[in-house]
């Protein structure tokens, strides 16, 4: 069935009117100095998130009763000034604990409420806040924490025996650990490990936000590359204009809106769009704890009177291929507005929206590195399905090309592909990889941050992906980086080198696959492959883990010796090899 091109704009016989309805003018009049004066700023000057997120709608009568969070399988409900009380509690505690500001406290949780209180008191406190995705198993758990130097982790015992013990000896400025109980899911007090239900417990109610300015860290997100380690990408507290803004131009929160946004906050999204953004906008979240099954997300955006909801395209494919009849025994009166990020949405997946949910999905695209969405399909315009939208206001995007000199030049033809670069200055940037500042400065050309991205925009402005620049895998709307795939394979003892590639999977994106050679003495089977995938699932956790193997006699190598990994996927995908001229053992 043919389609149209665009789905037009929501007129305005709407019950509840869009933030903005003139992408033009409302660009033309934005200044990111207007943007910052939705914000209180600390009482003695100054900014923290957790202050702007929390105790200002706590503060105020018309909002300190309303539920903050709504955690719907414990059936938990903290309004907004039970979480100021909580979030203050945990800074109390990192106080008693000696922990400094700008030391870094990280979470390893499901998304329990310890988790969202670790957060905000962490950055109460002026500490900085790094949550991890529970699911990493203790190889990136490690990595991580020890490229963060972790001075304090929150988790629970579970998962503490099984992803951090056997990598505490590498975790040498670990200080302290603070166990969230589990129903009988005890540990026993030992040096530096606490409980912490107890430590909140003997906490004060009350403490005194630290005093951070705007540009003091206040969140690490570790992302991954093509080579070495993942990077941890430093955000400051100046970054919640961004979400505030960000909140009202692409998720068009309103005063009174019940929001679910599905991403973890081991992930950005999840932190950004999961803790920061909604509350400063002092809305109430929803959260799940759950893992994804099609009916109960269906029951929960009906039975929670979801009005805006913020999720990911493998959770959009999931759900069609569950099938609109699922969708259509359920109603959704209350939704208004649905948004989706983390990887390519397809423009069937934009019209499964109008069918299933009776809204299109407004795709929008950013990534760890700029802290908060920068381009967007928004209630001010048409969509394009398959694009994903126009540069939201105080944001300018374009498309740079590479010259021979190793600079960049802007190409200003529509339609063309290159890098898509952003020009500095919105507020939510990253302002470093933490400890390796010439890989940061990589990723500028004068005033150009350069995404790694491949798109193009058309003659109206809006941006269309094209790919990655590089070997960078996207499974599940997660970023994995071949080279930490590769090195836990190498740890196996019988694998001589590893590569590995993503390929395309019609639920997740991608789907991780490795190549691997033997060493001698070796022999490839069934056997050794189930052996090799359960030893990386172990050490990487399910979600990094490759799904598919094959052996090879050796890996194609360029003469510098890196894995050409691009020749793995073409030949895997049975595409062109493309050129090979650097290939190891290939005629000059
Ligand atoms: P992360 O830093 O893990 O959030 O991943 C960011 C990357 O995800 C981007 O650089 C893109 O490659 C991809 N991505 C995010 N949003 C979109 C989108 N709307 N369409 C296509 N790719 C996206």
């Amino acid at each position: 069935m043919s389609r149209p091109l665009v789905i037009r704009k929501r007129a305005g016989d709407l019950r509840i009117k869009p933030n903005w309805t003139d992408y033009a003018a409302e660009r033309a009049a934005f200044s990111w100095e207007a943007a910052r004066a939705h914000l209180a700023g600390l009482p003695g000057g100054g900014l923290n998130i957790a202050h702007e997120a929390v105790d200002r709608h706590a503060a105020d009568p018309r909002s300190g009763s309303r539920i903050a969070l709504r955690f719907l399988g414990s059936g938990r409900d903290i309004d907004y000034r039970a979480l100021a009380g909580l979030t203050n509690r945990f800074a109390n505690v990192l106080a008693g604990l000696g922990v400094a500001r700008g030391e870094r406290v990280f979470t390893l949780l499901g998304r329990v409420p310890a988790l969202y209180v670790s957060v905000l008191g962490s950055l109460k406190a002026g500490a900085v806040a790094c949550p991890l995705f529970s699911a990493f198993g203790p190889e990136p758990v490690a990595t991580r924490m020890g490229l963060g130097d972790a001075r304090v982790l929150v988790t629970t015992a579970d998962l503490y025996r099984r992803k951090v013990q056997p990598v505490r000896d590498r975790l040498p400025g670990l200080k302290h650990v603070l166990i969230v109980q589990e129903t009988g899911d005890g540990m026993a007090a030992a040096d530096g490990v606490h409980d912490f239900e107890s430590l909140m417990a003997q906490s004060p109610r009350r403490y005194e936000t630290a005093p951070t300015q705007a540009e003091d860290m206040a969140l690490l997100h570790f992302t991954s590359g093509t080579t070495g380690t993942p990077k941890g990408a430093i955000h400051v507290h100046g970054a919640a204009v961004t979400h505030w803004a960000t909140g009202r131009y692409a998720l068009d929160l309103h005063p009174g809106d019940i929001y679910w946004c599905t991403a973890d906050p081991g992930w950005v999204t999840g932190t950004s769009y999961g803790i920061i953004a909604p509350l400063l906008h002092g809305v109430t979240s929803v959260v799940d704890e759950g893992d994804f099954d099609a009916h109960n997300w269906y029951r929960i955006l009906q039975d929670e009177d979801v009005s805006v909801w913020y999720t990911a395209p493998t959770a959009i494919r999931m759900l069609m291929k569950a099938g609109t009849e699922l969708a259509k025994q359920y109603r959704f009166p209350a939704l208004r507005f649905v948004a989706s990020v983390g990887e390519p949405l397809n423009a069937e997946a934009v019209w499964w929206g109008e069918e299933a949910l009776g809204l299109p999905v407004h795709d929008n695209w950013w990534q760890t590195e700029t802290g908060g969405i920068m381009i967007a399909n928004t209630p001010a315009f048409d969509i394009k399905p398959g694009s994903m939208g126009r540069p939201l206001p105080g944001i300018d995007a374009c498309i740079v090309e590479h010259d021979a000199q190793g600079g960049v030049r802007i190409v200003d033809t529509p339609g063309k592909d290159g890098e898509l670069a952003l020009r500095r200055g919105w507020p939510s940037m990253f302002r470093g990889y933490l400890n390796n500042e010439e890989r940061y400065r990589k990723c500028f050309d004068g005033d150009l941050y350069l995404t790694g991205d491949l798109a193009r925009r058309d003659e109206d402005g809006y941006f269309w992906f094209v790919g990655r620049a590089d070997d960078v895998i996207k499974s599940s709307g997660h970023l994995i980086g071949p080279f930490e795939v590769e090195s836990a394979l190498m740890e196996h003892p019988s694998v001589a080198e590893a590569g590995v590639i993503g390929k395309p999977d019609e639920t997740a994106g991608e789907a991780v696959k490795a190549f691997v050679s033997l060493k001698s003495g070796w022999k490839a089977s069934d056997e050794l492959g189930l052996a090799l995938l359960a030893h990386a699932r172990k050490r990487l956790g399910a979600a990094v883990a490759p799904k598919e193997i094959d052996f090879l006699p050796a890996l194609p190598r360029t003469r510098s010796g890196k894995i050409m990994r691009r020749l793995l996927k073409a030949r895997e995908l049975g595409l062109p090899e493309g050129d090979t001229s650097t290939l190891e053992g290939q005629a000059s």
